[in-house]
């Protein structure tokens, strides 16, 4: 099999590194190589850091799209991640552990399965592999090894990496210098206030529940470490793109590429491409996983409202730009799904079952492969104008992912009557292949969770819904106005006259 570049617009992708949107060429064409940053499992993953996630499925999506076939390793972080950015403070996992009274792996396990549900709710497809940094430990080592007689140093504390030891340390971060790499100083004795633990030796006398022998002493990797190592193990030395949130660029990421240069002994950075999405933002302080109580994606079910609302909130903006979260927001997504879940479902019914089983197939057929022949069965036999609508689609989501230009395409072809339903339908399926709203299955009732403090049934809403349309029909307002307001403080609001006959929402506060 050959293997070319795919048809349509070139894709362009924004590199942290050279802060310019570059056309995107692969090492392999026939196997894009990504690592994306995983969570730490110390608690549930909370919006912002689903954000992160979205992102790297949008990017994988979008080159699926194209025609590109994709290897993508996620990590788990159960060790060494530590509550400071400086090398002091606790291991989150061993303060977490300590804080539940469980044992780490215990807490690992439980949250790296809660973390695998939530990506599952929001349509992310699976990684090709899921890496976790404690089967990895003695990799680390021996990766440390290799460096640590050119380019580290040890302290009582551990062994340190020299970040005066590699060329241009901290170019990813950008021209800020002291104020972003240098912050990291705290730890007595460093060469340079960037240097950074590579091995955390224990305490004389402490005993961690997780604690590895070295060559440096029983310890704990550092947490940049691991991040290198798998990487590099699954993808190799030099591989496409490397995810992360814009906090990574200024350390984590940072210390990966000194890691990866001093073990190459190359100036390459071990990605040609460092990705990042910027930050979910919280103004009401929600988010923040040590502040307690913080917005995870269960904690929007419970309100009613359906994960893909998130992941279209997250595509309504362009992965770059900081989004803010509110109720607002959330619910202006909601309402925008809603309405494209109707649009759609009225195709469905128009093009009848067999019509839209048959695109159920075809969509459904090589799930995450490369989609090239997926497109080619949905799409073939498009009109004119269909394939015109697709071309600009096309042309959004090749310009640095720009979803939020590409989400109004998908809601146009819903709303042309120019176009017969089942054409509709097709243009709908593959579009949403690289959108990952679920479209061509969500129906109307799907989204109409129920939240987890409603005090009433959805067969009672319906009952007092038609009891109310009763009352109207005998101009019997005083009853219809005291079923809404009966409805309203069990969470429900009734909408009369919507354009989409939506009837009722859940009520979100
Ligand atoms: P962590 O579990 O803390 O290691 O973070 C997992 C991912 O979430 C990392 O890629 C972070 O950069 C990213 N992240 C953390 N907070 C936010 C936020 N508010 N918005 C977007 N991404 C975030
Ligand atoms: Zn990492």
């Amino acid at each position: 099999m050959t293997h070319h570049a795919p048809a349509g617009a070139p894709l362009t992708l924004f590199n942290s590194l050279s802060r310019a949107t570059d056309p995107f060429v692969p090492i392999d064409p026939a196997m894009v190589r990504i690592y994306s940053c995983g969570p730490t499992v110390y608690n549930f993953a909370h919006l912002g850091n689903l954000r992160a996630y979205v992102f790297t499925d949008t990017l994988r999506r979008t080159l699926n799209w194209k025609g590109y076939a994709v290897n993508h390793v996620i990590n788990i972080t159960d060790v060494g991640h530590l509550t400071s950015d400086a090398d002091a403070g606790d291991d989150k996992m061993e303060a977490a552990a300590e804080r539940a009274g469980k044992s780490i792996w215990e807490i690992a396990a439980f949250y790296t399965a809660a973390f695998k549900a939530d990506l599952a709710r929001l349509n992310i497809r699976t990684p090709t592999l899921w890496s976790t940094a404690t089967d990895h430990v003695q990799d680390m080592i021996a990766f440390a090894r290799e460096i640590a007689d050119k380019h580290c140093y040890r302290l009582d504390s551990g062994l340190y990496f020299d970040s005066g030891s590699v060329p241009d340390y901290g170019r990813l971060a950008g021209a800020r210098g002291e104020e972003t790499v240098g912050r990291i100083a705290e730890v007595d004795g460093k060469r340079n206030p960037s240097d950074f633990a590579i091995w955390r030796a224990s305490a004389p006398g402490e005993r961690r529940q997780m604690e590895w022998q070295s060559p440096w002493g029983p310890g704990a990797p550092g947490w940049h470490l691991e991040c290198s190592v798998m990487s590099m193990k699954y993808l190799g030395a030099q591989f496409d793109i490397h995810t992360g949130g814009i906090d990574h660029r200024e350390i984590h990421h940072v210390n990966e590429i000194a890691q990866n240069q001093a073990y190459t002994g190359c100036a390459e950075t071990g990605a040609n491409w460092w990705m990042h999405n910027n930050f979910l933002i919280d103004r009401g302080g929600k988010m923040s996983k040590s502040a307690g109580g913080f917005a995870t994606l269960q904690s929007l079910v419970d309100r009613g409202v359906h994960p893909l609302a998130y992941r279209l909130l997250c595509l309504s903006a362009h992965y770059r730009s900081e989004l803010e979260f509110s109720t607002d927001s959330l619910s202006a997504a909601l309402t925008r799904l809603r309405r494209l879940v109707i649009a759609v479902s009225a195709l469905r019914d128009k093009a009848g079952e067999a019509g839209w089983m048959r695109v159920l197939d075809e969509a459904e057929a090589g799930r995450g492969a490369s989609s090239a022949w997926q497109r080619a069965a949905i799409e073939s036999g498009l009109s004119d104008a269909g394939r015109k609508l697709l071309t600009q689609f096309d042309e959004a989501i090749s310009a640095d992912l720009m979803m939020p230009r590409a989400l109004p395409l998908i809601e146009d072809v819903a709303a042309m009557k120019a176009l017969p339903a089942d054409e509709r339908l097709r243009l709908v399926a593959t579009m949403d292949l690289a959108l990952g709203l679920d479209l061509i299955r969500l129906s109307r009732a799907d989204l109409r969770l129920r939240p987890a403090r409603a005090a009433i049934s959805e067969e009672a809403v319906e009952a007092r819904i038609a009891a109310r349309r009763a009352a109207r029909a005998e101009k019997d307002f005083a009853t219809s106005d005291a079923i809404r307001d009966e409805l309203m403080a069990a969470g429900i609001e009734i909408m009369d006259g919507d354009p989409l006959g939506w009837d009722w929402a859940i009520a979100l506060d």
